[in-house]
């Protein structure tokens, strides 16, 4: 090709009629032409949660957010929009500019008060992914104070290190969900806690992670050495839900309400849903189960997760983006199985699940038995279709040992 007749391939445009011509190949591509190409991956790239933090952030509002964990998470509604707000102004905050009122907002830690298998940490994993930001999922009765056996609350923060692939501004923007909070309650007002080291030292300890501090990181995890070298991290913008079953403060906040109904005795106690208690959970209940007024100011966005009935069973089952049932689908038809399953035999699911008090993690287990004998035998044979009926899956789960299911609740 003469110089002259240079062209951008993807406009037309002569070289004379651009800035700036590049050479690939046998291809040539204009400036304006490079331009809108990167319009376009930025744009791409917001999409498939690629961006930068702020481009993605500032484009959630809380409704979005909502929305977003209406795909992976059935019902809980008042907790996924106390959730939405509170991850919305964390945010916010992280990204408002330094301004010349007196006016900071504080942090929206969160706690989730709720029975195991409700969905707090499907919540907590579902923010991070949409966000895309690293997650640390911690369990607190591993904590303990400096100087016990047992790990230091710092260690909370190497997870996130170690989740943020030792990025340091990824991590300090990242969320530390941990759980089982309640049992790092105060011994004394909880009779069912047998750890000697009191929780209550553990408490003291998260209160600075929690309030915003620079904490020196062991990067690696194990015990604090004097040798060894550290990595600071600020807590400053770190997100943190807390999380926990909190057995038995039913009966603190049914105790506290009626109080309360003595001494207002216009207040209507029959109104009350007595299959659903936790839903009236107030600070003071947390605190009189046991936990420090000081953690309960650091988390100040207060939820509770409802009780999971058959109906919300049954949707979990089939619902959710990545629901088991389709999971299974996609696994059978790596083998070319068309696998379906009937509308009875996914009732039978729900129902042994709440027979035998396993709640939503035991959906999966009954599933597994259900399904390994199918799924060891059909790779090897010319089976191209599954039906999984109501019958076929009580006689596998009467063949399997229930016992067994039991031990995973
Ligand atoms: P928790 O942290 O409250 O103990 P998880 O979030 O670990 O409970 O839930 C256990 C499993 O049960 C999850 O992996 C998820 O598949 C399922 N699950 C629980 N609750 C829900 C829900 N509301 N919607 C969809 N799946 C759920």
């Amino acid at each position: 090709m003469a110089k002259e007749e240079l062209e951008c391939s993807f406009c037309g445009r002569k070289k004379p009629e651009t800035s700036l011509l590049i050479a690939g190949l046998d291809a040539h591509i204009c400036d304006r032409c490079i331009e809108q190409a990167h319009g376009i991956v930025i744009e791409e790239s917001k999409q498939s949660g690629n961006s930068d933090l702020s481009a993605e952030l500032m484009l959630k509002k809380p409704k979005e957010i909502k929305g977003f964990l209406d795909g992976y998470i059935i019902g809980q509604d008042y907790t996924k929009r106390v959730m939405a707000v509170a991850v919305y102004n964390h945010y916010k905050r992280l990204l408002q500019p330094t301004t010349e009122d007196d006016i900071e907002i504080q942090k929206s830690n969160i706690i989730m008060v709720g029975q195991t298998g409700t969905g707090k940490t499907l919540m907590a994993k579902t923010i991070a992914k949409m966000l895309n930001v690293p997650l640390a999922i911690v369990d607190a009765t591993v904590l303990t104070e400096a100087g016990y056996v047992g790990e230091d609350v710092e260690s909370i923060l190497t997870r996130l290190l170690q989740a943020a692939d030792y990025n340091l501004e990824k991590a300090q923007r990242g969320i530390v969900f941990i759980d089982e909070i309640d049992k790092i309650a105060r011994k004394g007002d909880n009779p069912s806690i047998t750890r000697d080291v009191s929780g209550e030292g553990v408490q003291q300890a998260l209160l600075k992670l929690l309030e915003g501090t620079v904490v020196n990181v062991p990067p690696k995890g194990g015990r604090k050495h004097p040798d060894q070298k550290f990595i600071e991290v600020d807590t400053e913008n770190i997100l943190f839900i807390a999380g926990g079953a909190f057995d038995g403060i039913e009966r603190v906040i049914t105790k506290r309400m009626n109080m309360q109904a003595i001494g207002y005795s216009a207040m209507k106690t029959d109104s009350v849903d007595k299959d659903n208690i936790l839903q009236y959970i107030t600070p003071r209940d947390l605190k009189d189960f046991g936990l420090i007024p000081e953690i309960i100011g650091r988390l100040p966005v207060l939820t509770h997760m409802d009780p999971l009935d058959a109906k919300t069973l049954r949707a979990i089952l089939t619902e959710p983006k990545n629901a088991i049932i389709k999971q299974y689908k996609k696994l059978f038809e790596m083998d070319d199985v068309d696998f379906t399953i009937t509308d009875g035999a996914l009732d039978y699911i729900v129902d042994k699940a709440i027979e035998y008090k396993l709640g939503a993690r035991g959906l999966r287990s009954l599933c597994e038995e259900i399904l390994t004998e199918a799924m060891f035998d059909l790779p090897s044979s010319d089976e191209t279709k599954l039906n999984i009926t109501k019958s076929y899956a009580e006689n596998r789960l009467n063949k399997s040992t229930l016992k067994k299911l039991k031990a995973v609740s």
